[in-house]
């Protein structure tokens, strides 16, 4: 018999000692890790089918997952010179703010890796960011867009299809779409959903898919963003009936595994934010107020 506790007590150090380098290695847990290994996946976690159809650039399998506390969504609208809005920015700050994530080796990440994070407490790669760009601006074609291509960026673009024409075109946003942007639903109108009835929210979200699927061909999309971040007792349990899987507010915060999936908080960036702020904003949640 002794012999034999010998041998197991050292096996069991080894076993023990594989899955903590393992673990540490992928940012899985050894459950995890043991599960995507029985199923077949190779070390680590990777791409899924939907990233790289989207992105086909994007390529995980080198990147350091991590189990991060919370992560910024960030929240910009125009890019622009208008003064007196404190949603607009700037064209060189923010080309400045896009550079700053690259060279600060951070990760701008997808909705679907948003969501598998929120929602399955999924890992992400390490420095984890969400760029969204709300309205459709025709700057989010003419800036935003070249700039996020060059640096290899997924983005989001919240439009609304009963707008489109006015700023951006069919054309350009389907553009985009075929070029690694995820362009999705912002409301078919930019109204105010929390003054709605039910009926009325239910409408604006199935006209903006609608409009969706019938001119980008865009059957699936699963994101919506409430436009003002305008919300009633009913619109979260809407957003889930419409069986989109993410939602997004305009309230100010980080977003966490673990909050609810249609009502996550976002971080506003405009003119104010400087360098600095941006900084700020990027590695702490309690950022101060501008
Ligand atoms: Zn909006």
């Amino acid at each position: 018999m002794k012999p034999f506790g010998i041998l197991l007590a050292i096996v069991s150090v080894v076993i023990a000692t594989v899955l903590t380098v393992v673990s540490y290695k992928t940012g899985e847990t050894p459950l995890e890790w043991g599960k995507s290994w029985i199923h077949g996946q190779s070390l680590g976690p990777t791409a899924t089918s939907q990233y790289t159809e989207t992105y086909p650039w994007l390529d995980r399998s080198d990147t350091k997952m991590i189990h991060p506390k919370g992560l910024p969504i960030l929240m910009y609208h125009k890019i622009g010179d208008d003064k007196d809005n404190d949603a607009v920015i700037r064209e060189d700050l923010f080309r400045q703010q896009m550079h700053y994530l690259k060279d600060h080796g951070y990760h701008p990440i997808t909705m679907e890796e948003l969501y598998d994070y929120v929602v399955n407490n999924k890992p992400v790669p390490e420095k984890p960011v969400v760029l969204t760009f709300d309205d459709g601006y025709a700057d989010t074609y003419t800036v935003v867009y070249p700039l996020l291509k060059e640096l290899g960026f997924p983005a989001t673009v919240f439009v609304n299809p009963g707008d489109v024409g006015t700023r951006l075109t069919w054309d350009q946003l389907k553009d985009m779409k075929d070029h690694g942007m995820t362009i999705s639903n912002h409301g078919y109108l930019h109204k105010a959903m929390g003054e709605m009835t039910e009926e009325q929210q239910r409408e604006n979200m199935e006209k903006g898919q609608e409009g969706l699927a019938q001119h980008l061909d865009l059957a699936d999309n699963k994101w919506f963003c409430f436009p003002y971040g305008s919300m009633n007792q009913t619109s979260e349990k809407l957003a889930k009936e419409e069986g989109f899987k993410l939602a997004l507010s305009m309230k100010s915060g980080w977003a966490h595994a673990g909050d609810d999936p249609f009502n996550l908080k976002r971080v506003w960036i405009g003119n104010a934010v400087d360098l600095k702020h941006f900084e700020e904003r990027l590695t702490t949640e309690h950022y101060s107020d501008l």
